[in-house]
């Protein structure tokens, strides 16, 4: 990949282009400037919402740690799962253009419904059968947990083995063994139901809009035009110039007008994505038209039956949030058997496509396609590895960013728990030019590590990332909070990671596959970032740290907690990527010269 700076050694060949008839944006199709601000626009939207997501579902709702990663994880998974018939639809009958502005509208509408959220949830906490009221208050900079007893504030304090301790100042006034503390969160259900239906409309809506403004980008190049990885890096700075600002604005106003502001702001961004592709005054014209075919036009009946998949999406979060937790000890059969149903239709889906794939590739390929097929395989199933760890980002990390990071930036001032999500957006601006530049100086000298290798790096990356946080939670002090340094150093790495597996990924599989299936394997692709979402979401809740109203009890627990499983996951990623190095010889013959 190059990028557009004068620095590039790599001139686009745009030989093919008589200047005289057309304008072109950086050397690209003019086209792409609307496209680019498009996307950005939704992906303002889309990361300004995600920031706050998991913080509104435990702060707002009340909701503990479990239920929220859990329901962040699906609603995640279902937006990568909804691209797979959006693609398809748009594909046969609705042309990319008008599946972009259906999927525009039914996005921003979804962040606008979220900003009725009602009054928040109301905490409490059950003791022997009997339930107290909960209140949390500033005190000394921290938001601090009291029990009302009496007309009587008692701070609830968390002690290292799990026992609670309920403080008359610095006396303690009740002891409390583990579990003798039932936290709650007195909610109400219309509010829940709306909070529901807006996540249905968005993971729906972006299913329509996703895939359908990138094969655009793809339609602005020739077969052949060396430009077009150029015009995609591009469209990735635009997908994170506006993923950079909201995610410093949409917490901004959530905390301090109110998570409707928070959510409002997503919903104006999309509106304002919306406008810009149905009024693009002639600019697309030619592009992304619906496919010329016979029979009658069948938009109305798609748009009324994506409507209809929103109270399905509905209950599929409603069984998400009620399915049990996993009985440990239940074996791989057992455990797919107690996932939610979400779950299990994404597993299932998953673990029967891939071999089947495989086997019908075996009988009807020769052997160097099946072993092509095969290395697409392999780097399917390890991509499923890495967006998992990455995920973490809008559940378990923002949640750490919350409670066990020092958020004040030089001592100077602070920012909020969801702004840190900007560190990785920041970063992949600053960083995509520079390893474009790296790659291009490798490729010159031959050196250019072949696909599986990058992939193998972007594990190996994604773990030590986490190790890298590790190490700064070793050396806090009696704070329990680590220096915002160590998650911008994790996100800068984790960042670097993402530009080796995520800008290459797609195009590879297409390029591997048998071109029959060639849609069905990106579907796969996408299936699998599906899939890693839902996993995500369980490792957060792994994660899960015992809170009442929103808040630990104790800060030193919740810390060990995120460490055991950063720590875990961070050598889990690592010694998969240094085995997947391992193969890469092996891989890179499969792939017979595809680079
Ligand atoms: N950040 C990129 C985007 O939003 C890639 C995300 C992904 O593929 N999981 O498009």
């Amino acid at each position: 990949m190059e990028t557009p700076t004068e620095a590039s050694p790599v001139e686009p060949d745009i030989s093919h282009i008589n200047p005289a008839d057309e304008k072109t944006w950086f050397g690209h199709p003019r086209q792409l400037a609307r496209l680019f601000t498009t996307e950005m626009w939704e992906r303002f939207g889309f990361y300004g919402m995600r920031a706050l997501l998991t913080l509104y579902l435990t702060k707002h709702f009340v909701f503990g740690d479990r239920e929220a990663t859990g329901l962040y994880g699906g609603y995640t998974a279902l937006v990568y799962l909804t691209p797979l018939i959006g693609g398809y639809l748009a594909d046969q009958y609705l042309g990319f253009k008008r599946a972009v502005k259906f999927g525009a509208i039914l996005m921003s509408c979804g962040y606008f419904v979220l900003c009725f959220g009602g009054p928040a949830a109301k905490p409490y906490a059950t003791i022997e059968g009997q339930r107290y009221e909960v209140q949390i208050e500033t005190v000394a900079g921290e938001e601090t947990q009291f029990l009302v007893d009496h007309g009587k504030l008692l701070r609830i304090k968390g002690n290292e083995d799990g026992s609670i301790a309920l403080m008359d100042g610095a006396t303690v006034a009740r002891s409390l063994p583990k579990g003798g503390l039932v936290p709650g969160g007195e909610r109400n259900p219309f509010y829940v139901m709306i909070l529901l239906t807006a996540l249905s409309m968005i993971s729906v809506g972006n299913g329509f809009f996703k895939p359908n403004i990138s094969t655009m980008v793809g339609e602005l190049y020739a077969v052949g035009d060396r430009r077009r990885d150029t015009g995609f890096t591009i469209f990735y700075m635009g997908i994170n110039l506006g993923s950079f600002f909201s995610q410093l604005l949409c917490p901004l106003l959530a905390d301090t007008v109110g998570w409707w502001a928070g959510f409002g702001l997503a919903a104006i961004g999309m509106a304002f994505s919306w406008s810009l592709i149905q009024f693009d005054g002639g600019k697309l014209k030619g592009y992304g038209d619906p496919p010329v075919r016979d029979g009658p036009n069948r938009a109305i009946p798609i748009y009324i039956g994506a409507l209809c998949v929103v109270p399905i999406f509905y209950f599929l979060y409603v069984n998400l949030m009620n399915a049990e937790p996993q009985v440990p000890g239940s074996g791989i059969i057992g455990y797919i058997a107690s996932l939610s149903l979400m779950g299990k239709m994404l597993f299932g889906t998953f673990i029967i496509a891939v071999p089947a794939i495989l086997i019908w590739s075996a009988r009807v390929g020769d052997k160097r396609e099946f072993q092509m097929m095969l290395a697409a395989m392999v780097m399917i199933v390890f991509n499923v590895v890495f967006w998992t760890l990455f995920e973490q980002a809008g559940s378990s990390l923002t949640l750490f960013a919350d409670r066990n990071t020092d958020l004040y930036v030089f001592g100077l001032f602070r920012i909020s728990a969801g702004q840190t999500q900007f560190f990785n957006a920041a970063f992949i601006i600053i960083c995509a030019p520079i390893m474009s530049l790296l790659w291009n100086a490798l490729a010159r000298r031959n050196l250019e590590p072949s696909v599986p290798v990058k992939f193998a790096v972007a594990l190996i990356l994604v773990g030590a990332g986490f190790l890298f946080l590790v190490w700064g939670a070793s050396m806090v002090g009696p704070t329990f909070k680590v220096a915002i340094w160590w998650l911008a150093g994790l996100y800068l790495i984790h960042s670097v990671a993402e530009l080796c597996i995520s800008p290459v990924g797609l195009s590879m599989v297409t390029k591997l596959s048998i071109v029959r299936i060639v849609g069905m394997m990106m579907g796969l692709w996408f299936l699998s970032i599906s899939v890693a979402q839902y996993v995500a979401g369980i490792v957060a809740q792994v994660a899960s740290v015992e809170t009442v109203g929103g808040q630990v009890t104790n800060l030193q627990v919740s810390l060990n907690t995120y460490t055991n499983v950063f720590w875990t996951i961070g050598w889990a990623s690592a010694l998969i990527g240094v085995v997947l190095l391992a193969l890469s010889p092996l891989i890179r013959k499969w792939m017979h010269g595809v680079q």
